[in-house]
């Protein structure tokens, strides 16, 4: 069982994996600050499951692809929960689909923003908050990655697949940065997920590809990210672990 002074941000919990991390963080006791870009009524919803079943949570909106709202992200969580203990880069987009010779540049740029620049800028308010060099108690941080890092994910989605090898190799070099400063830092490789990331038809088009023959569920992955963030993992730092059963 976590203390209850454990302190978690997951971006992106209104929904999904991300929620599924929320609900799972707040039943082992950590206060949980459920971020979400737009979709309020959600968030709430994810907030008030927690409160009823005796956990403490918040919602808090901000786009981690803005650093002015990164910033308030981390800052409201200082006020209303305390120092971050805890951290899940979870929030992300597929962004454009289909071949690379039919993608504009904008919605390039909008998934990079937000897959790798938005994880990037969460990490870093938390190793301010976090790190023994900044005076902080260490910490945790799980970043959600995707096999198609490993697979490339051709014809359909090679600049989302892109962002995930970025996020993978950001995993380790950072695991190893921050290394004696208290923080461990790791990345979950879920497979095919049932969420609400995939448009629909999608799910159904891609399952004949997974071993198992059926997606995982979002609390299949939270089971892993906890595990993550847990002391029971305090020696595995810089691990990218697959979740997608069995490729
Ligand atoms: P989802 O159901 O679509 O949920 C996405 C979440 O991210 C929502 O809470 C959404 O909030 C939030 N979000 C989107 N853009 C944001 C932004 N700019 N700032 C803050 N929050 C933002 O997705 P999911 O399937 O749970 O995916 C979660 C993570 O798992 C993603 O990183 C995804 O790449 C990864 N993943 C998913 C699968 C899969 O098969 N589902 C497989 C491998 C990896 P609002 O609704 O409020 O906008």
């Amino acid at each position: 069982m976590i203390a209850s002074s454990q302190v978690l941000i997951v971006t992106g919990g209104s929904r999904g994996i991300g929620a599924a991390v929320a609900a799972g963080a707040a039943r082992h006791g950590y206060a949980v600050a459920v971020n979400y870009k737009g979709n309020r009524a959600r968030a709430d919803a994810v907030v008030a499951g927690i409160v009823k079943a005796g956990g403490k949570a918040v919602a808090i909106a901000a786009d981690v692809a803005h650093e002015s709202d990164v910033e308030r992200l981390f800052a409201e969580t200082d006020q209303a929960l305390g120092r971050v203990t805890a951290l899940v880069n979870n929030a992300g987009i597929l962004g454009p689909l289909g071949r690379l010779d039919a993608a504009a540049a904008a919605p390039l740029e909008e998934l990079f923003a937000i897959n790798v620049i938005g994880t990037m800028l969460c990490t870093r308010e938390a190793v301010k908050r976090m790190s023994t060099k900044h005076g902080g108690g260490g910490g945790a941080i799980v970043n959600v990655s995707s096999v198609l890092a490993r697979l490339g994910g051709a014809g359909e989605t090679v600049p989302y697949a892109a962002t995930k090898a970025a996020i993978d190799t950001f995993t380790f070099g950072l695991a190893q940065e921050v290394a004696t400063e208290g923080i461990r830092v790791n990345a979950v490789s879920p497979g095919i997920v049932d969420t609400e990331l995939h448009p629909a038809g999608r799910l159904a088009r891609l399952l004949p590809g997974a071993p198992m023959k059926r997606p995982g569920r979002p609390d299949e992955v939270a089971n892993a990210i906890l595990w993550l963030l847990s002391s029971e993992a305090s020696y595995v730092s810089g691990a990218i672990l697959g979740i997608s059963g069995g490729r």
